[in-house]
């Protein structure tokens, strides 16, 4: 069986913990734009609206099959 990733990902905040679902075609796009010479431990991320945090996917299968999952 293969996971997948659904139709939105669902993005936390660690600071704040506020949560938002981005369409996935926005995540695998900035998540492509990272593949060259970045480091991909590190999931694509958003700037959190309401902190100066930065929102990361609770789960997520990057574009290169790596799974992205966040842990308190
Ligand atoms: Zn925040």
């Amino acid at each position: 069986m293969k996971l997948k990733n659904k139709k939105q990902i669902e993005f936390i905040c660690p600071i704040c913990k506020t949560k938002e679902k981005i369409p996935r075609e926005i995540v695998e796009m900035l998540d492509e734009a990272d593949q060259h010479g970045v480091d991909t431990h590190v999931p694509p991320r958003f700037d959190c609206e309401k902190c100066y945090g930065k929102m990361v996917p609770i789960f997520y299968i990057g574009v290169k099959g790596k799974i992205y999952k966040y842990k308190e």
